[in-house]
C-alpha cells in the first residue's frame, strides 16, 4: 500500500522537529529529522578536515554514510552523534554544505527511502517542494525571528550550551539567507502547502492543529 507522507518545512526556529517528532508517535509514523542529515554530513567533513570545494571526497563521504534514526537518538557510521551535530561550528557551516547540489542528490534519494517502507512525518526546508513534491500533506512553518532565537536558545540550553540571543539571531538570519537564496532546492513554501504560524502558539496546539489536518477534522 501506498505510504503516506507529511512533509514540514520552514526555517528553524519555527518549532518544526518537535512538533514533527510529537505527530509522529500519535500516529505510530517514522520521523525523519532531514536536518539532522546535513548536519552530519557537515561534522563529518569537519572532523575529517575536507575542504568545501573538494567535491569528490564529499560525494564519497555522503554516499558511504551509515544514518539511522534510534528514537531520539540519532548515529552515523555507528556513531552516536545526536549531541555533536547541533554544536555551534556545524551550525554555522551546515548551510553552506547544504547548498552543494551533489550531496543534496544523496541525501534526498536516502530521504526518500525511508517512505518506501513507512509512513513518515519529515520535516527540513525542501520535503514538500523537492523531496515529496507529492506527499499527500504538506505544512509550512512560519514564526517571528525574536520568537525563533528565543526558541534556538532553549534548544541550546537543552544541550547543554547557554549562548548570547544576539548570536543565534546573527545565526539565524544568516542561515535563512543561505536557505532561501540558494540555487539548488531553497527554502520556500509549495504551492499546496497549508501556512502555519507559530508565533503565538505552544506545541501542543500545534502538534493538534496538524493532527486535525491530518485526520480530516478540519
Ligand atoms: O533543520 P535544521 O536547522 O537542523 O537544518 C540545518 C540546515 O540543514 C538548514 O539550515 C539547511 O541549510 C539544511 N537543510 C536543508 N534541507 C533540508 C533540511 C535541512 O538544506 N531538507
Amino acid at each position: 500500500m501506498e505510504k503516506v507522507v507529511i512533509a514540514i518545512d520552514g526555517p528553524s526556529g519555527t518549532g518544526k522537529s518537535t512538533t514533527a517528532r510529537m505527530l509522529a508517535e500519535k500516529l505510530d509514523y517514522l520521523y525523519i529529522d532531514s536536518g539532522a542529515m546535513y548536519r552530519a554530513i557537515t561534522l563529518e567533513l569537519l572532523s575529517k578536515k575536507v575542504p568545501p570545494n573538494d567535491l569528490k571526497r564529499i560525494v564519497e563521504l555522503a554516499t558511504n554514510a551509515k544514518i539511522e534514526f534510534e528514537g531520539e537518538e540519532f548515529l552515523l557510521n555507528g556513531k552516536n552523534v545526536t549531541k555533536e551535530i547541533r554544536s555551534l561550528d556545524v551550525t554555522n557551516k551546515v548551510s553552506s554544505v547544504s547548498a552543494v547540489k551533489e550531496l543534496r542528490k544523496i541525501l534526498v534519494d536516502k530521504q526518500r527511502e525511508y517512505a518506501k517502507q513507512h509512513n513518515v512525518v519529515m520535516d527540513g526546508r525542501d520535503i514538500g517542494t523537492v523531496v515529496f513534491p507529492d506527499a499527500k500533506f504538506k505544512f509550512f512553518f512560519v514564526c517571528d525571528l525574536n520568537t525563533r532565537a528565543a526558541r534556538r536558545r532553549q534548544d541550546f540550553i537543552d544541550h547543554g550550551m547557554k549562548i548570547p540571543v544576539e548570536k543565534i539571531m546573527l545565526e539565524l538570519k544568516k542561515r535563512d539567507e543561505i536557505d532561501t537564496k540558494r540555487k539548488e532546492s531553497p527554502l520556500r513554501k509549495a504551492k499546496d502547502a497549508i501556512e502555519v504560524n507559530t508565533t503565538n502558539m505552544i506545541i501542543e496546539e500545534q502538534v493538534n492543529l496538524l493532527l486535525r489536518r491530518v485526520q480530516g477534522l478540519d
